[in-house]
C-alpha cells in the first residue's frame, strides 16, 4: 500500500486531519472531486475581494486549542459579526439584544425587555418549548418570532418551526445588554487573505489529486491505503442504500456592483416570507475591504436532490433515525471514518469540525 491515509475531500476537516497525520510521519493522498481545495469554506477573489463562494463562513470558537492550531496557517482579522435584519424595509440588529428590543418595543431597560418577553410567552402558554418554534417565543416573544424568525426560517428549512428542532435557533444568543455580535466567542474573525490560502498552508507538502470524484472511481483506489477518511455525505457513499437523508441546499446569486458600498454590511438577512432569498452577504466587509466596486450574493435555499450541492444536515427526528442506521451500517467498513459536517450528519460549525479532525488524528497516532 501506498499511503497510510486515503482522504477524501480537501475541505477543513479533510486538511486538518492530513496536516496532522503528516506531521506525525504518515503518507497521506487527499482527492476532492471539485476542481479546488477547502471545500464549503473556499473563497475565490473578484475584483480583488475574497468572495465566499459556498456561503458566508466566520470562524469563531471558544475553543483556545482550534484557535491556537489554526493560527500557525492563518492570521484572522478583527472581523466580528453583526447581522441586520431587514423585515419589510424595517431594521433590525442581531441577534436579539437591547438593540433588537428597543426596536421593536421602544423599550430602555433590560428590566422592560425582560418584561416585555415573558408577558408574551405567558400569552403563549409555553412551559416547556417543543420545537423551533415554541422555543423561538420562549426566548424572545411572540413579535421578534414573527418578524425576525418565522418568515426566515422556513426559507432556510423549506419546513414549518413548528417541525423543526429546537437547537436550531439556540444557536443564536439572546442578551439582556446592548451588544450585537452575533456570536458568544472568545475568538472571532476571518482569515487574512481568505480561507482558500489557510487550506493551502494546511496542506503545503501534501500530495492532493483535485477533479478525482472517489464515487465514481472508487475501484481505482481499492487498496491504496491503509485507511480512508470520508468526509463526504455518509449516506451517499452506500450509494443511499438505506434511503436518502435530507439536506437543505443552497443557491447564490453572485453580482459585481458598481459602487463601493451596496448595503453597508456584510450581512443582510431579509426575514420576511414574501422575500425569495433569506440574506444577502456583500463579502469585501469581511475584510474591511476599500475596493471601488462591491460583490454581492443573494443566497436562496432549497431542499436537495441527487446531484445538487448538500449544504445543511435537517437533524430532525427521522433522519437521525436513518442516520443512526448508516452508523450501523458504517461498522460493516472498519477501515473508514466519516469526518466532517456531511460525514457526521450534523450541523457543526467550523470550529467544531477542526477539533473532531483534531481528536481524530490524535486517536489514530495514539493507536
Ligand atoms: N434565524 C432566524 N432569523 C435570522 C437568522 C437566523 O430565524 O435572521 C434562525 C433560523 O432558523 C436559522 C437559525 O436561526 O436557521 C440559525 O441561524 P445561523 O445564522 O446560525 O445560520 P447559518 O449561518 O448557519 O446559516
Amino acid at each position: 500500500m501506498k499511503y497510510d491515509y486515503l482522504i477524501v475531500g480537501a475541505g477543513i476537516y479533510g486538511a486538518v486531519f492530513a496536516r496532522v497525520m503528516t506531521d506525525a510521519g504518515k503518507k497521506v493522498l487527499v482527492i476532492d472531486k471539485r476542481d479546488h481545495i477547502a471545500g464549503n469554506i473556499y473563497t475565490e477573489s473578484v475584483e480583488g475581494i475574497n468572495v465566499h463562494k459556498y456561503g458566508a463562513h466566520i470562524f469563531h470558537t471558544n475553543n483556545k486549542k482550534v484557535w491556537d492550531f489554526l493560527n500557525k496557517y492563518a492570521e484572522f482579522n478583527r472581523y466580528t459579526n453583526s447581522p441586520v435584519a431587514n423585515y419589510k424595509g424595517e431594521l433590525y440588529s442581531l441577534p436579539f439584544n437591547m438593540y433588537t428590543f428597543n426596536k421593536m418595543w421602544g423599550v430602555v431597560t433590560p428590566q422592560e425587555a425582560a418584561a416585555k418577553i415573558e408577558a408574551q410567552r405567558k400569552e403563549a402558554g409555553i412551559t416547556e418549548p417543543k420545537n423551533l418554534e415554541e422555543q423561538a417565543i420562549s426566548l424572545v416573544g411572540t413579535d421578534i418570532y414573527e418578524k425576525l424568525i418565522k418568515g426566515y426560517t422556513m426559507k432556510q428549512w423549506g419546513r414549518p418551526c413548528t417541525e423543526l428542532p429546537s437547537f436550531i435557533i439556540k444557536r443564536l444568543p439572546v442578551r439582556l445588554t446592548f451588544d450585537n455580535n452575533y456570536f458568544n466567542a472568545l475568538y472571532q474573525g476571518i482569515p487574512m487573505g481568505g480561507y482558500t490560502a489557510m487550506v493551502e498552508r494546511l496542506l503545503e507538502g501534501i500530495e492532493v489529486r483535485l477533479g478525482v470524484d472517489y464515487l465514481l472511481e472508487r475501484d481505482s483506489y481499492e487498496g491504496v491505503a491503509a485507511k480512508t477518511v470520508y468526509t463526504g455525505a455518509i449516506d451517499g457513499f452506500f450509494d443511499y442504500s438505506l434511503g436518502y437523508l435530507e439536506y437543505r441546499s443552497v443557491r447564490f446569486e453572485t453580482e459585481v456592483l458598481d459602487t463601493d458600498n451596496f448595503q453597508g454590511n456584510a450581512v443582510v438577512n431579509y426575514t420576511d416570507s414574501e422575500t425569495p432569498f433569506t440574506r444577502i452577504i456583500e463579502h469585501k466587509f469581511f475584510e474591511f475591504g476599500t475596493q471601488e466596486k462591491t460583490v454581492i450574493s443573494r443566497e436562496y435555499s432549497s431542499e436537495w436532490k441527487f446531484g445538487d450541492e448538500p449544504y445543511y444536515p435537517v437533524n430532525d427526528e427521522k433522519n437521525g433515525k436513518l442516520y443512526e442506521s448508516y452508523v450501523e451500517l458504517s461498522k460493516t467498513v472498519p477501515n473508514v471514518i466519516f469526518g466532517g459536517r456531511l460525514g457526521e450528519y450534523k450541523y457543526y460549525d467550523m470550529d467544531v469540525v477542526v477539533d473532531k479532525a483534531l481528536s481524530m488524528a490524535e486517536a489514530e497516532i495514539n493507536g
